[in-house]
């Protein structure tokens, strides 16, 4: 089979296979991994409509995982995509009212988080191996609130490796912090930030490049990898539920083209459904829903993306983000792999934080639609919903569907993509449904089951009562001494 090579965002002479690109996490010159062209579809839908999702995972991965052999390819698969998800569809997709609702909550911390990342440990315990590389491989984590704890699952007592992972301290929700702060396992740090999301991505980003710990890292026989979307090992398992739910509809509905409308924050959910798209998958329009950080909106309507605004806190923080990491990746699509228009683009939002591309604008638009939500709507959406269709939305998931209400054109067969379970975000779902709050996130647990009558999911139930093992918490400036600290160099 012919190799599928991929290249760095800022510079498309580089070559490297895909399992290099994934044990390294982000290019030496900063930019991202991309594949330096996108493989097609060609198997037919009635075939890939009698796919379980693992056949259908094996199928998608194995166009872009040339290096890997089939047999690597289906332990990491059946490794993944097993019992943990409490659903055997993994990716089940439910009608309501008719929309198409893609649950991506099923996984063991019930965010969307988890599709990718059961996975990528496996596949980066193979990428290990095949690149000969003998030093222990250090996993540093930004997260909004649901990467860290995916993360930390998926990597936790994987021989070979140890996770850090960074949150903003006052930037998540209670529970997503008590799930992050009571994990087990000898290799798992977790260390709040005085700052928001941009400040524990930026800080991250700097890591990497920080060319004296790389050698002090060296020294000690260490290496860094990142399990954010700037990993391309991160995006390449979220391309499998686009198609998966594409031919659940086909399934339905005998349609040709689809909608999608993605709850959008660092643009690596969405950008996955435009891959599926460029390999061939009928979607007509994907629709970035922004929640009251509109910033790629603004983008996806102007062609400016200009982040010298402030962040807002929100009931959706998961997207509360406004240096969005794979608008790089969309940029190189978008300007036919040219690398220099991006690295001019990525120097100018570096030094101004802000910069405008018509052109990527003018060919954004032939695919992409977008739209915002309002705090207000958002509460209103969950009540609505729930009142009236008798479906419970998170926040996230409410900003896509208020964003599908209002962008809506014609009676085009539409997925909302659902990113997060409700029992992830209680207090602003029970204050939407009932005028309900509590000192406590954790007492509302209770209460959203006995309203909702959907079983507490097993990730939260009785997640007060567990002892919490973590308590690190630092100012931004501090995050490289703190790793220097863990790690013992
Ligand atoms: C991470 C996350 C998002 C945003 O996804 P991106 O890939 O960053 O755009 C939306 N909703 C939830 C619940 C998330 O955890």
């Amino acid at each position: 089979m012919k190799q599928l090579f991929y290249t760095s965002t800022r510079d498309n002479k580089k070559r490297v296979l895909a399992h290099e690109a994934i044990i390294k996490g982000i290019a030496d010159d900063g930019g991202l991994y991309v594949p330096t062209s996108i493989p097609q579809i060609e198997k037919s839908i009635e075939e890939l409509a009698s796919f379980s999702y693992q056949e259908l995972a094996k199928y998608i991965l194995g166009l872009y995982l040339t290096d890997y052999t089939k047999e690597e390819i289906a332990d990491c698969v059946d490794s993944a995509y097993d019992s943990k998800f409490d659903d055997d569809r993994i990716a089940p997709v439910v009608k309501v009212d008719g929309t198409y609702v893609l649950e991506l909550f099923h996984g063991k911390t019930i965010a969307f988080k988890d599709m990718a990342l059961s996975i990528l440990p496996h596949l980066m315990r193979h990428a290990k191996r095949k690149s000969e590389q003998k030093s222990d491989v250090v996993i540093l984590t930004a997260t909004s609130g649901d990467t860290g704890k995916a993360a930390l699952e998926g990597f936790k007592d994987v021989p070979g490796f140890k996770i850090i992972v960074f949150y903003p301290k006052n930037g998540v929700s209670e529970i997503q912090e008590r799930q992050m702060l009571t994990t087990t396992g000898d290799n798992t740090y977790v260390v709040g930030i005085n700052g928001n999301f941009d400040d524990a991505q930026t800080s991250v980003k700097k890591i990497f490049s920080d060319q004296q710990l790389a050698n002090r890292l060296k020294e000690n026989d260490l290496v860094f990898s990142s399990a954010n979307s700037i990993n391309i090992g991160r995006l390449l398992p979220q391309i499998i539920y686009y198609v998966y739910s594409y031919l659940q509809v086909w399934k339905d509905k005998q349609v040709d083209s689809i909608d999608v409308v993605v709850p959008t924050g660092n643009f690596g959910n969405i950008l996955a459904g435009y891959y599926a798209k460029l390999m061939g998958i009928n979607i007509r329009r994907l629709i970035s829903a922004s929640n009251k950080n509109q910033i790629l909106y603004d983008f996806l309507t102007t062609g400016e993306y200009d982040a010298n605004r402030n962040l807002h806190l929100t009931t959706s923080p998961s997207m509360d983000i406004l240096i969005s990491s794979n608008l790089e990746r969309l940029l190189f699509e978008l300007n036919n792999n040219d690398s220099s228009i991006v690295a001019n683009l990525m120097n100018e939002l570096n030094e101004n934080r802000k910069y405008k591309s018509v052109g990527s604008l003018e060919a954004a638009k032939e695919s992409f639609g977008a739209g915002y939500a309002s705090e207000a709507e958002v509460l209103e959406t969950i009540k609505d919903v729930f009142d009236n269709k008798g479906y419970l939305l998170d926040p996230h998931t409410a900003v896509a569907y208020k964003v599908y209400e209002k962008v809506k054109k014609d009676d085009t067969a539409t997925v909302v993509v659902s990113t997060a379970s409700p029992y992830k975000f209680t207090r602003p779902v029970m204050e939407a449904v009932s005028g309900k709050s509590s000192l406590s996130d954790f007492v509302l647990l209770n209460n959203l089951c006995e309203l909702s009558k959907v079983a507490i999911p097993a990730a939260v139930d009785g997640i007060d009562q567990l002892p919490v093992l973590h308590d690190t918490v630092v100012d931004k400036e501090d995050i490289g001494k703190i790793v220097e600290e863990i790690l013992e160099l």
